[in-house]
């Protein structure tokens, strides 16, 4: 029986429920802090480790968990779990698997925010972090310690773009039961099978094709191993690492999509550097897909396409202030970070800061290939060139 409400009351509880059985192909945007439970029994069986039941919306909710399963069946793992960005994702894993007279390698290429974090661990948190040639393929096992726990790899670097050799990186690791991730999100998972090479866990920055619109900031940690996805639950669960369902929505949406986008992405971006190849003001071409890329042949191995995502390396004659002045004249491409999204990127970097080990001269530049026309971008590379 009903009882009677007051209309203050009304607004807030309701009576009605929609039919069941209602279907279509979007995933339910789930909006929760608070989650319900049927009974006293049922929120005191409830635990945060088990995706079977829901407890609290930071700890899942459909539409979060329908994400990871996706995400983890796209980079053929078993488990995943979401984070707010990816840098987020990196450093859950950090917390997670790395504790104070622990040891964590990473490629000196590595995403710089990653690379600084590796500084703030050793400065603060009694880790120490080593970065190593990320070409040194199977020299690895000459830089593990007994207290190294964790070797990040990145594949290829997203600025200089080496290849690194992650089969001969995982078989050096695991004879020393080090864990080896791997930040896969220049192949977005399509090109490049993590787990297939012997990663432990995969990393991805959704921001990029996953989202493919420049409009949203998630990351993920993927893994094929319960216990590892525990520790890592652990480190989620503490530092209360969660997304919002808008946003898991709008990463849903767009994974139909992803593979469509990501070969349009690597075509054009192909056309693009083949074009830049042939011009005498680049000296080369940091694509994997090129021989002037280190670790091409790697790539040739273990990939089966490549991202936008490249860079050139300017004639040395060239100074600074003039390829800044190539960077502003351009107009299709736009300035600023992140990529994956349909809209063409440029960025300077200055490596010297950045790497200490760095030799080559020139300036180098970086471009994200949007989805316009090929041809466009390139009419606009020529354009800007004469600015020079
Ligand atoms: C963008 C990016 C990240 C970080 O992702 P955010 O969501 O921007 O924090 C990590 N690794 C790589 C290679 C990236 O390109």
């Amino acid at each position: 029986m009903t009882q009677t409400k007051s209309l203050q009351t009304a607004l807030i509880h309701s009576d009605y429920t929609a039919p069941q059985g209602f279907a279509a192909f979007p995933q339910a945007i789930h909006h929760a802090s608070t989650v319900l439970f049927k009974d006293v029994a049922s929120m005191r069986s409830g635990n945060w480790h088990d995706k079977s039941a829901y407890t609290y919306g930071l700890h899942g909710t459909p539409t979060t968990f329908t994400l990871e399963a996706r995400l983890a069946e796209i980079e053929g793992g078993t488990h995943c779990l979401l984070a707010p960005s990816g840098l987020a994702a990196i450093a859950m894993a950090n917390f997670a698997l790395l504790k104070s007279g622990d040891d964590v390698l990473l490629p000196e290429n590595v995403y710089y925010p990653n690379r600084e974090l590796g500084r703030w661990l050793s400065q603060d948190f009694g880790i120490t972090a080593r970065y190593y040639d990320p070409l040194v393929g199977a020299g690895i096992a000459e830089l593990i310690q007994s207290n190294t726990r964790l070797i990040w790899t990145e594949a290829p670097g997203s600025v200089t773009m080496e290849v690194p050799d992650i089969p001969a990186i995982c078989a050096a690791a695991h004879a020393r039961g080090v864990i080896v991730g791997l930040d896969n999100t220049w192949s977005a998972g399509l090109a490049l099978r993590g787990f297939d090479l012997g990663v432990d866990f995969v990393m991805q920055a959704l921001t990029k094709y996953h989202s493919g619109g420049s409009d949203v900031l998630m990351g993920a940690v993927i893994t094929r191993d319960k216990q590892l996805n525990d520790r890592l639950a652990l480190a989620h669960m503490r530092l209360g690492l969660g997304v919002g369902a808008d946003d898991a929505y709008l990463v849903l949406r767009s994974l139909p999509t992803m593979k469509l986008r990501f070969d349009a992405h690597d075509a054009g971006a192909r056309s693009v550097a083949a074009w830049l190849k042939s011009r005498p003001e680049i000296a080369s071409v940091l694509h994997p897909a090129f021989e002037d890329c280190p670790g091409h042949a790697i790539w040739q191995r273990d990939f089966t396409g490549a991202g936008g995502l490249f860079s050139v390396l300017f004639d040395a004659s060239y100074t600074e202030q003039q390829t800044d002045r190539f960077v502003d004249a351009l107009t299709l491409f736009k300035i600023g970070y992140s990529w994956g999204g349909a809209h063409s990127l440029v960025m300077p970097y200055r490596l010297h800061g950045m790497r200490r080990s760095w030799q080559q001269g020139g300036q180098l530049v970086r471009f994200n290939i949007g989805l316009e026309s090929p041809q466009d971008l390139i009419a606009d590379i020529a354009q800007a060139l004469a600015a020079l």
